[in-house]
């Protein structure tokens, strides 16, 4: 069997769950060997049934004596059975599960792993996991048993029977595909001993060396397909590449039209994108900077080089609300300049048919536009740091330069794995005059005293004000708009009766936000609510207030980047977290908000603080991007990047390992 088959080829029962397994991020057969167990039950103790002790976790191995369906006094459906072995007897119950009767019957040889207790003055073992004896081996039972992570309808104990057959079958094909020298420089046990004791481990140790081998492969394989990505696209040549120097009069007096002067790390990036745009092969790079830190200029500057060179360029943002905003800020940058500045969205036509620079959402690639001279493209705001997009653009037959913006705060370590594909630039330095966001805790108890202190500076200063409803799910589901139209009705009738309030979530059409948003813009919106996921990149000067509810439930990144909706002009700003959490170490963590303000700070404490899985959680629209790894172990990283470098070059050496290498791109186990 190939074990790369997606299970909905395979029969009823997958096709009917393949739903749900994907939930678990089950396609493949193979992913089941990858959905590994977050811990163990030690069930490995079997004990004789005279033996048993109240408040033991044992094992157990009998005869069913008889198995009843029962009720208890208040009607619950209660199933009893006796278990023999030769020393005693002992009576095991079930709450609940009136289907035991059918698959447990009188006489059957069982084992049964669980817990020992007291119930109606008797000893009994509650609810245990059993397993009817057969000539096969034991694997719910008796032994260090894997639990999973179950979703509704799929159980641990039926992965666990999957996975311990898929072992069986594949027995032979797990072959080793890591160069001898890497097992043994990092001392790691073979491919196959990993997938098999790290579902079914003799002992604890071989689990965790189980552990340690697939983190290392899983780290491994991401670095070297991104360096494998970098050797593809460095094989693209440009035919002609961007002259600057020719043009330095030109974008000398771009600069100096511009209402404010360059930072200095503005002016680093600009030359470092500079030099990238005048080679050969196209540009590849990640400019990360946090919120503010001024990337759209930098972006316009790029543009504007493009232009002169005779191409176009193309601007996207995820959203339209963001891709409108561009809109404004480009054309108001270069059509002084007379370059004709387009806009298309998915729900939006075309405005104008020749354009110089296009700026709209992804969907400006699906449009039908002729980019037959497309020089560079802008990819603002990216999540999923878009493998996929630069796929559709090379496949319009055109190399452009590529530039990918965020703000998404990414340790310096983990970018390197990640995306080391990509050049990194970093603008790591604010505007002139921007202060500095005063943050501060806000607990239970002085809610209402933050409530007066909002009132009094929307009436005295004019001060405009973002409410950030708590964050409930991942995505923007109907739950979370609810509570953010609810507390707005709360605030509107109860709090802040005496200023105007909006009210601004995801699944508001286009035209209803725009109408919200340009009503805060104008000013004919004091107050703001609005969910977690609206808009990360709104540039609203005026705005200089943010409240963020419930805010325990974010990792610092993330209130990072939310905080940074205010303190975009010169006035001074406030975020206000406020928390019901009486956790110490929660508090001390949101502390940490007060201090620090740069969001790669941030970024590690959370990494260290909460894991990664945090930080990139709900930026990540929940998903995942390591199954077994973590990017909070730096040390890993670091030594397979190491690793990745020294056999890199030569992967063709290696033919196991790039056959590996090909399966695992075509899964894109990378994050986009
Ligand atoms: P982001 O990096 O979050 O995309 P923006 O590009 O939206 O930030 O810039 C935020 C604000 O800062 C904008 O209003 C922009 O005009 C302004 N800005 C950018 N660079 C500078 C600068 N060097 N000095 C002063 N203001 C700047
Ligand atoms: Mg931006």
């Amino acid at each position: 069997m190939n074990l790369q088959t997606p299970v909905t080829t395979a029969g009823r029962v997958y096709k009917l769950y393949a739903r749900r397994l994907e939930k678990l991020g089950i396609k493949t057969f193979e992913d089941f060997l990858y959905h590994i167990p977050f811990r163990y039950d030690d069930f490995s103790l079997i004990s004789k049934i005279n033996r048993v002790q109240p408040g033991e976790v044992v094992t157990i191995q009998g005869t069913v004596s008889e198995i009843n369906n029962e009720f208890t006094k208040n009607f619950k459906r209660l199933q009893k059975a006796e278990i023999a072995d030769e020393t005693g007897t002992i009576e095991v119950v079930w709450f609940n599960q009136p289907y035991l009767t059918k698959i447990i019957h009188s006489q059957d040889k069982i084992a049964l792993s669980g817990k020992i207790d007291w119930f109606l003055r008797k000893i009994v073992m509650q609810s245990p996991d059993y397993e009817i004896i057969t000539n096969s081996p034991s694997i719910h039972t008796g032994r260090l048993v894997p639990v999973y992570s179950e979703t509704r309808g799929i159980t641990s104990k039926w992965l666990r029977r999957q996975t311990y057959n898929l072992l069986k079958e594949n027995k032979n094909q797990f072959i080793e595909y890591l160069p001898d020298s890497t097992l043994v420089d990092h001392s790691l046990v073979t491919i196959s001993e990993a997938i098999e004791q790290i579902h079914f481990p003799q002992t604890l140790t071989k689990a965790e060396r189980s552990r340690q081998r697939l983190s290392f492969d899983e780290l491994f394989l991401l670095q070297l397909s991104a360096m494998h990505r970098k050797l593809n696209w460095n094989k693209n040549l440009i035919s002609n590449p961007f002259s600057v120097d020719k043009f330095k009069s030109e974008t000398t007096k771009f600069l100096s039209k511009l209402p404010f002067t360059l930072t200095n790390a503005q002016k680093r990036v600009v030359e470092e994108i500079f030099k990238d745009l005048a080679k050969t092969k196209p540009m590849n790079r990640l400019l990360e900077g946090d919120v503010g830190s001024g990337k759209t200029v930098v972006s316009a500057i790029a543009m504007f080089l493009s232009y002169l060179n005779g191409f176009q360029s193309v601007l996207m943002a995820p959203t339209e609300i963001l891709a409108q905003q561009h809109y404004k800020t480009i054309s108001q940058l270069l059509t002084s300049f007379k370059i004709r500045v387009g806009f298309a969205t998915g729900s939006q036509k075309m405005r104008i048919k020749d354009f110089d620079v296009m700026v709209g959402t992804h969907a400006v690639l699906e449009k039908g536009i002729n980019f037959d001279n497309l020089g560079l493209v802008v990819i603002d705001e990216q999540q999923r740091f878009g493998v996929e997009q630069r796929a559709i653009i090379r496949s319009r037959g055109k190399n452009p330069h590529l530039l990918t913006m965020t703000a998404t705060p990414i340790p310096r370590t983990i970018a390197l794995t990640l995306y080391g594909d990509l050049d990194l630039s970093l603008l790591d330095e604010m505007p002139h005059g921007r202060k500095q966001i005063k943050t501060w805790l806000v607990p239970a108890e002085k809610r209402l005293n933050a409530y007066f202190w909002i009132e009094k500076q929307v009436k005295e200063t004019k001060s405009q004000v973002f409410i950030v409803c708590p964050f409930i799910e991942e995505s923007e589901t109907m739950q979370t708009v609810k509570a953010a139209s609810k507390e707005f009705e709360n605030l509107k009738n109860n709090v802040f009766k005496n200023f105007k309030l909006g009210l601004l979530h995801g699944k508001m059409k286009t035209k209803e936000k725009e109408k919200v948003l340009n009503k805060f813009r104008g000013g004919k919106i004091d107050i703001l609510v609005a969910t977690p996921v609206v808009e990360v990149g709104i540039d609203i000067p005026n705005a200089t207030i943010i409240v963020i509810e419930a805010s325990e439930r974010f990792g610092l990144a993330q209130l990072h980047q939310l905080r940074g909706r205010v303190g975009r002009g010169d006035m001074q700003s406030y975020c206000l977290l406020f928390t019901q959490s009486l956790n110490l170490q929660t508090l001390e963590r949101l502390k940490a908000m007060e201090k620090h303000n740069v969001g790669s700070e941030l970024a590690e404490l959370d990494l260290q603080l909460r894991g990664p899985g945090e930080i990139y959680g709900t930026m990540q629209h929940g998903r995942k991007m390591l199954k077994i790894a973590s990017f909070s172990d730096f040390e890993l990283i670091q030594k397979v990047r190491k690793e990745a470098e020294k056999i890199f070059p030569n992967l063709k050496n290696y033919p196991r390992l790039l056959e590996k290498l090909k399966t695992i791109n075509l899964k894109q186990i990378s994050p986009d």
